[in-house]
């Protein structure tokens, strides 16, 4: 089955009970059981629900993994993940990380004793470097927020095995559509379901998708389910459902979403005020070549400095789009607009911003599936302001 089948089929079939072609919400806590212990493998919904089933082996499926497991945000997602770990294991991660995950790596289970170092991730021989004995896990992020910057998940799989380690990836910014990081070696693909998964900036979840055909209480998927019983940091029904059916029409958002981000790319590129575009379709981005390997197109999240280096230039941009809102968290179908030094980015000092690149005038746009015309239009008159 090719990928829009899967998106729209796998794991679901018609309710037994009644032929009802769309999952069914099952809004329930419990369920009845015959006698004590003798179930239909449903007791408590922390534990298991019909809805999130169907979700997670549809999650399953489209990221070549043998099991999903969804929680209530990305960041529970993330959560379980480190949970698999004991005081003094060490984690190598990298230094331009979606900010909600260095504050919990560094705010959370830094105080509980589990050792992480942030290294450049573009540059493998730093990751090489950063490996310990007590290394149990690498934590990436490709295209990572908001520069686009390119990680070789390969490599990266690679470096994993030779130390004995786990690979796990966010993999939220390019979704299964782009890229199946399980498929390049990686043993945890990590979503903010959020983002583009749902796509319709209703609904926050997260998940994780493992391949693992090792069964029992020792396999990666057990330990991991074992942690989301346990912490108990799962999704309800009703978001399971909306999931779900945004995930029906990923492969078509994810086509526009594609056109849209490099029609908009190419359009700043030409523009006098603007001085850099990062969008890793650009043969002359530095992570073109690996983007171009192991993704299938290059997406549509842009972000542009302008020329001048003046922050109320950009600010002026940004209060001045009509049809790009202004606004956190990205990948829905409608175009926003952010900006990341005083948004997103804003708990990272200044000087540490600009050494990771993070200029005060940079411009993050995640580009929707309007009309192009319309959104290149909005871009030109606030940019002419
Ligand atoms: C949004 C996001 C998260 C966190 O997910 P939530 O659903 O907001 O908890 C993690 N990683 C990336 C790359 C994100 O964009």
């Amino acid at each position: 089955m090719r990928f829009g089948t899967k998106a729209i089929h796998a794991g679901l079939e018609p309710d037994p009970g009644t032929g009802a072609v769309m999952t069914p919400i099952f809004q329930t806590s419990t369920y009845a059981q015959a006698a004590p212990g003798q179930h239909k493998g449903y007791e408590y919904s922390r534990t298991h629900n019909p809805t999130r089933t169907a979700l997670q082996r549809n999650l399953a499926t489209l990221e070549n993994g043998t099991h999903g497991l969804c929680f209530a945000t990305g960041m529970a997602a993330i959560d379980a993940v480190i949970k698999l770990l004991q005081p003094d294991d060490h984690v190598v991660s990298t230094n331009d990380l979606y900010g909600g995950t260095y504050r919990l790596f560094t705010k959370i289970f830094a105080g509980f004793g589990v050792r992480f170092s942030f290294v450049d991730m573009t540059d493998t021989d730093q990751v090489e470097a950063a490996m310990r004995p007590e290394t149990k896990l690498i934590w990436a992020e490709t295209p990572t927020n908001p520069l686009l910057r390119v990680v070789d998940i390969a490599a990266l799989a690679a470096i994993a095995k030779a130390n004995n380690c786990l690979l796990a990836v966010d993999n939220t910014f390019a979704t299964p559509y782009l890229q199946t990081p399980l498929d390049l070696g990686a043993d945890i693909v990590m979503h903010s379901l959020t983002k583009y998964m749902a796509g319709h900036s209703d609904v926050v979840m997260g998940a994780l998708v493992v391949k693992d055909p090792s069964t029992g209480s020792g396999s990666l998927a057990e330990r991991l389910a074992f942690v989301q019983n346990s912490s108990g940091a799962t999704p309800g029904p009703m978001d399971c459902f909306l999931v779900l059916r945004g995930i029906k029409t990923l492969h078509l958002r994810m086509e526009r979403h594609c056109a849209n981000g490099k029609a908009v790319a190419e359009y700043l590129k030409g523009h006098p005020l603007v001085d850099r575009v990062h969008w890793p379709g650009f043969t002359d981005h530095p992570g073109h070549a690996v983007a171009a390997r192991q993704m299938r197109g290059f997406g549509g999240m842009v972000s542009f400095t302008l020329k001048g280096d003046r922050m109320e230039d950009a600010l002026r941009v940004l209060s001045n789009t009509e049809l790009f809102t202004l606004a956190e968290s990205l990948g829905g179908v409608e175009s926003l607009i952010g900006h990341p030094a005083s948004m997103t980015h804003a708990s990272i000092p200044r000087e540490d911003r600009l050494r990771n690149g993070l200029l005060d005038t940079l411009i993050r746009l995640s580009v929707g599936i309007e009309d192009v015309e319309d959104l290149i239009a909005d871009l030109e008159r606030a940019l002419a302001r």
